[in-house]
């Protein structure tokens, strides 16, 4: 395994994965919370969480934080 790749694997600080409900179809699906990219819902692909650049903005209704 390449070196980069395994670094990428490595939590950063303080993030969490956290546990979402969709406010428009109600799937229940786990977000980072520092997702470097957008998280769309796998049922209906509305945004889930945004990224800031830190801590992503997360859209969707936060049910339960994984850590
Ligand atoms: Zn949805």
């Amino acid at each position: 395994m390449p070196q980069r790749f395994s670094k990428v694997l490595i939590p950063q600080p303080r993030s969490k994965f956290i546990k979402v409900r969709c406010p428009d179809c109600g799937n229940e699906q786990v977000v980072f919370s520092h997702a470097a990219m957008a998280v769309r819902c796998l049922i209906c692909g509305r945004a889930l969480a945004e990224p800031t650049g830190g801590k992503a903005k997360i859209a969707g209704h936060t049910i339960k934080i994984l850590d």
